[in-house]
């Protein structure tokens, strides 16, 4: 007779998210034998990048070809990976019960929150088509790409500022964009000008260029200015809200909280790695997070099985 943690699955660690948190996490826990199933739904944050900056081994790699890398790498530990979402979760006596979408119930002892983030984009004419090739938001992916061309930034207030100074680690010729008055403090105003960083006011009308790539920001007035790429400040949120349903400590600045050791987040066996834990927002530092985590959830493990 099947008792019912065979008829609900009764998995190690069941890893929500197949990025590269989720990924390098499976890698760890297949290697430590456990019994590891990985559901992805496959909304990868990086979806409109051609191709991933810098990824030890794999600069300029593209973002599914790193994972296609991975998802092969996890067959010889006998890896579970299924595209589905994850509806729900809740904690059963020791254990989760992950339930699919589509009603499927499944049981594990640890789970991992890979689920990442979502950015939502400023609202300009033009944008959308030309993010992840000319226009974005993380200068560590794409500044070298951008190297000594005019760049403009969006942003207001001390975000643009801080973005525009930043954008002069790649080239001398920024300009800020503030969509309207830029009420900067005089400090701020006088710092940009310092190190040689134009203040553009004006309501922007769109953003023009050719598949994607950026020509010109035309301001409303009907001027416009040339420029090669546009870095914006995106608003994150968390892709999923998993965490939150678990009771697990989310703020806006931190995403979803860790308690002091591997990644266990403040609800006891459920750990967080990636973006979602808001830290550096890398992939080579999500793969690390996983591995991390991956840790954790073994040591915990071990430290059930063998007391
Ligand atoms: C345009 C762009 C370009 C970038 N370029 C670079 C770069 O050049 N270099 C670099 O290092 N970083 C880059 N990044 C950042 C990088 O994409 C992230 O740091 C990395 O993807 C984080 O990995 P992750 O595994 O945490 O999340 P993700 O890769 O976003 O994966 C999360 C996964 O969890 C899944 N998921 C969420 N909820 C559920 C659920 N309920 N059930 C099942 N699955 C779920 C999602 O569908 C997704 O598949 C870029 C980001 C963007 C937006």
């Amino acid at each position: 007779m099947s008792t019912r943690k065979e008829d609900l699955g009764g998995y190690d660690v069941i890893i929500i998210g197949g990025g590269p948190a989720g990924l390098s996490a499976a890698l760890i826990l297949g290697r430590c034998r456990r019994r590891v199933l990985v559901c992805d739904s496959g909304q990868y944050r990086n979806d409109a990048a051609h191709a991933m900056h810098g990824f030890l081994s794999r600069d300029g790699i593209a973002p599914s070809e790193l994972r296609r890398i991975g998802r092969e790498q996890l067959q010889p530990y006998g890896v579970e990976i299924r595209e589905v979402a994850v509806a729900d979760v809740r904690r059963e006596a020791k254990r989760f019960e992950v339930t699919l979408e589509g009603g499927e119930r499944l049981l594990c002892r640890k789970l991992l929150l890979a689920t990442g983030l979502v950015d939502r984009l400023p609202e300009l004419p033009g944008l959308p088509a030309m993010y992840g090739k000319s226009v974005h938001h993380c200068p560590y992916c794409e500044g070298w790409e951008s190297r000594d061309q005019p760049i403009g930034v969006y942003g207001q207030g001390c975000t643009g500022v801080v973005l525009a100074l930043n954008m002069k680690t790649w080239s001398d010729d920024v300009i800020l964009f503030t969509d309207g008055p830029a009420s900067l403090p005089r400090g701020e105003a006088q710092r940009l000008a310092r190190h040689g960083v134009g203040v553009r006011e004006e309501r922007i009308a769109r953003l023009e260029g050719r598949d994607g790539m950026l020509e010109r920001v035309v301001l409303e007035d009907g001027s416009s200015v040339e420029r090669r790429a546009l870095f914006v400040k995106t608003r994150l949120e968390q892709r999923s809200d998993l965490a939150r349903k678990l009771r697990c400590k989310v703020t806006e600045e931190h995403g979803v909280e860790t308690a002091d050791r591997h990644e266990e987040t403040t609800c006891e066996g459920v750990f967080v790695a990636g973006d979602a834990s808001r830290d550096v927002l890398l992939a080579v530092m999500a793969a690390a997070e996983g591995a991390d985590a991956a840790f954790g959830i073994n040591c915990a493990l071990q430290e059930e099985d063998l007391a």
